[in-house]
């Protein structure tokens, strides 16, 4: 199957054969998928045939995918190679959740010194592959992200249906703050705490700020040019609430520093 996965090609009868992979991170997105239970499994049963998954290791590789979903960041060299090969082999592909879609809290030690935190963890390596980390998109080519640390399931099952009959998912394009006042939360930002959901990409039904906890943009920044303003005027506010240095730790969590930073 070489098209797009498109509207075009709804009424294909054939159903896609489907790959699941699985990078370094902490499974917590492939957990989310399983946590769906009898409505991922009867999904995946109606709309695919398995071609691999990462947790049945005895299913033999093929040679061609129609859809892939990858979870997790590149920290190995064995991980880039398996992405390379897995992406030559799919003609879609999906990156599931947000240390695929931005690197998440690996990201951590593109801003440390990473040499010496290796020596301290890996005394006896020598030359540990090391690199920085980041989106799976600077190695490959990512057809459709659902972010997020971890997914929403019932995002990714809407995602994971859609695809499959070739329809473009419709993922959420409003900020957090959005979910967070239909939900009635009160504003933190009005109360003088941090909150980044405004130029967040919400569609995780504000999860943290229903339990009034600040968010701190594990969906990325809203790929809108028109928040442009908005960020830059956000910026001001916080660094001014709470320094640019606290403020560029709260970046640096989930991997968005470096989106941030390019749009002020
Ligand atoms: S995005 Fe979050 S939950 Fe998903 S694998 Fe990475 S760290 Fe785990
Ligand atoms: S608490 Fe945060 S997400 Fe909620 S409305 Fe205020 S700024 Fe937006
Ligand atoms: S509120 Fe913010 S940090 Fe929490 S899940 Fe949503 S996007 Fe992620």
């Amino acid at each position: 199957m070489k098209k797009s996965r498109t509207k075009k090609n709804r009424s294909k009868p054939k159903k896609p054969v489907v790959a699941f992979l699985s990078l370094s991170g902490c499974e917590g997105c492939s957990f989310a998928m399983l946590d769906l239970g009898g409505e991922f499994f009867n999904a995946l049963v109606h709309h695919y045939k398995l071609g691999e998954h990462h947790f049945l290791e005895e299913m033999k590789e093929k040679s061609h995918y129609d859809i892939c979903f990858v979870d997790g960041s590149c920290l190995t060299k064995e991980n880039v190679k398996v992405l390379k090969e897995m992406r030559k082999k799919s003609d879609f592909m999906v990156a599931v959740g947000s240390c695929a879609a931005l690197g998440v809290v690996p990201v951590i030690k593109n801003f440390v010194n990473k040499k010496q935190k290796a020596k301290y963890v890996y005394p006896n390596l020598r030359e540990p592959f090391n690199p920085d980390i980041h989106p799976i998109s600077r190695y490959v080519k990512v057809d459709l992200v659902i972010p997020g640390c971890p997914i929403d399931n019932k995002e990714f099952l809407k995602v994971f249906t859609d695809v499959a009959q070739g329809i473009t998912p419709a993922l959420s394009h409003r900020p957090v703050c959005y979910e967070c006042q239909t939900n009635g939360n009160p504003c933190l930002l009005q109360k003088g705490e941090p909150c980044l959901g405004p130029v967040i990409q919400g569609g995780c039904n504000a999860v943290c700020l229903n339990s009034r906890y600040y968010c701190r943009g594990c969906r990325g920044l809203i790929q809108d040019p028109a928040y442009d303003d908005a960020i830059k005027t956000l910026n001001k506010k916080l660094e001014k609430m709470i320094g640019k240095r606290a403020l560029h730790h709260i970046f640096q969590i989930y991997g968005i520093q470096e989106d941030w930073l390019n749009r002020l």
